[in-house]
């Protein structure tokens, strides 16, 4: 059942999530708009954009769909150009994408890819802020997410593992650098049955595996991923910066 949300705490503001066609993504621009923001979304690919704005617009959301592979550089500002050109200004960036085209231990793969990794997860979300800053408002606020594999990478996923403990990181020296104006903070999932972690409901025996990993016995959905990451964003975290909120339902992590 749809849970029935009554803040409105981004009315006038205006939110870009990156990687937001599907997924968790998705799910975080659904939630900053049905709580007033006018949202961008963008992927790579031009379908899935189109399919996502449609499905956004079919709920009455206010909505921009841009092309934004997040290691183009001309795609990148061009994500921002469009921003301005339709909204005049930013007050939430949300860095979302993220990559894992392998399974392989680290020091078995390949420069190429752990170039592609470190890119993609860590680098672009910089650049993309490099382009953003001089758009951001006096009171704006980024988030970057990160996951629980920020704080064990895993076996088999460690350059991707290592690329969000490097999240952990950016989310501390930016939020220094973007203060006193700009909060800068991070949300860490658990798991979190998309696409890209397909992995975890392979079968009715690993989605269990996965489950009793966790204290609440169950995954977790976008949505809540989302709710942590609009709290984040809004006044009502106004005293937050530089810290991470892990929404992974009690799966051990840190103290
Ligand atoms: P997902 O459902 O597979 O969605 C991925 C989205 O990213 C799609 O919209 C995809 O659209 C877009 N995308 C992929 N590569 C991109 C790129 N280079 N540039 C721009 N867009 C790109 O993935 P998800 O599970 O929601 O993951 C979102 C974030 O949550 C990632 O940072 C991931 O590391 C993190 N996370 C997920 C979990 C989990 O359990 N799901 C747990 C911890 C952290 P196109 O194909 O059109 O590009």
């Amino acid at each position: 059942m749809e849970k029935k949300i009554a803040a409105r705490r981004f009315e006038g503001k205006v939110a870009i999530v990156t990687a937001s066609t599907q997924g968790i993504g998705f799910g975080i621009a659904e939630r900053l708009a049905l709580e007033g923001a006018s949202v961008v979304i963008s992927s790579r690919k031009q379908k899935n954009v189109d399919e996502a704005v449609e499905k956004l617009k079919a709920k009455g959301i206010q909505v921009l769909g841009v092309v934004c592979h997040v290691s183009d550089a001309q795609q990148r500002k061009n994500l921002i150009n469009k921003t301005i050109e339709k909204y005049g200004k930013i007050d939430v960036i949300v860095s979302n994408a993220a990559v894992n085209p392998v399974n392989k231990p680290m020091l078995q793969t390949e420069e190429s890819i752990l170039d592609k990794i470190w890119e993609t997860n860590v680098k672009a979300s910089i650049l993309l802020l490099q382009d953003a800053s001089p758009h951001l408002q006096k009171g704006s606020s980024v988030i970057f997410i990160s996951s629980l594999g920020a704080y064990l990478p895993q076996p088999n996923m460690a350059m991707y593992g290592v690329t969000k403990t490097a999240l952990l990181g950016l989310t501390k020296a930016l939020a220094a650098e973007m203060a006193p104006h700009i909060r800068v903070n991070c949300v860490a999932p658990g798991f979190v049955p998309t696409r890209f972690a397909a992995y975890i409901t392979a079968n009715e025996a690993t989605r269990k595996f996965f489950e009793k990993m966790t204290l609440l016995n169950r995954l977790g959905t976008a949505e809540e991923i989302a709710a942590a990451t609009a709290f984040l964003a809004s006044d009502d975290a106004s005293y937050i910066t530089g810290e991470t909120i892990i929404v992974a339902g009690g799966n051990p992590s840190r103290l």
